[in-house]
């Protein structure tokens, strides 16, 4: 059995483990202190180190823990210098027993790949989607960034998701002003500082409780927003339009 827990590293940064009995994977170590010290402290060896994009808080720590795998380290091409097995979309990769298949979602950066584990329906997705929200978009296009979180909505709707940071809170704030009347929305709100004092981290999330709560997956249902028209002074917008605008506002928020 694989267990999935969290590193923190720097203020919000996750660093995800799997973990069996005697080994962990790690996908973006962007510090390698974090992860030497869980090898040290519960006896365990390093197999796989799995890169999402070349950030540096996602990369940087793989200098130091790439002498301690047993594996590789897995990777987008055109992307991070270390990464030793370059992987593209529909790719399928094995480690601690579990396979994952590469996803292709740039926009945050052209570079970047989620990878999905389909028995178990599990995601790792960097900074693409988040709990509540959405990457930046600092090397693609906002259509890019639409068209990848769109591949991610269509997954199964038990599919727990685990991203890049803990950016929650601030998220559903934000989101709240794009849909105060979002039930869903304002409970999720309401229950997530519990929820984090309680697990030390508001994820996993899932697609199903995404596409309820998170406009970024919304922009279908968002055609006659109130908020969007008064702020933008849209008239029929596309969904990639609405998209473009929920991403802007939140740029500036
Ligand atoms: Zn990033």
């Amino acid at each position: 059995m694989i267990n999935i827990k969290p590193l923190k590293a720097f203020s919000d940064n996750y660093i995800w483990l799997l973990e069996s009995n005697e080994d962990i994977s790690v996908v973006d170590p962007g510090d390698a202190k974090p992860v030497l010290d869980y090898l040290e402290n519960k006896n365990k060896n390093l197999v796989d180190i799995f890169i999402t994009h070349h950030h540096f808080d996602h990369t940087a720590g793989v200098p130091e823990l790439i002498s301690k795998i047993s594996g590789s380290v897995y990777g987008p091409k055109n992307s991070y210098e270390l990464i030793r097995d370059k992987v593209t979309e529909g790719d399928i990769i094995s480690s601690l027993g579990m396979n994952f298949e590469v996803i292709e979602v740039p926009g945050h950066t052209l570079d970047h790949i989620a990878f999905f584990n389909k028995e178990n329906n599990i995601l790792f997705c960097g900074d693409t989607l988040f709990a509540g929200g959405c990457g930046r978009v600092f090397e693609g296009t906002f259509d890019q960034m639409f068209d990848s979180l769109n591949k991610l909505k269509k997954l199964p709707e038990s599919t727990q998701i685990y991203c890049g940071h803990e950016y929650t809170k601030s998220n559903l704030v934000f989101s709240i002003g794009v849909e105060p009347e979002n039930s869903d929305l304002v409970l999720r709100n309401s229950e997530i500082d519990s929820l984090i004092m309680k697990n030390g981290s508001s994820l996993p999330s899932s697609i199903e409780l995404e596409k309820k709560t998170n406009p970024f997956l919304r922009c279908d249902l968002l055609g006659d927003n109130i908020q969007l028209m008064q702020r933008f002074g849209l008239k029929n917008p596309s969904e990639k339009e609405i998209f473009t605008h929920i991403r802007e506002w939140k740029d500036s928020a």
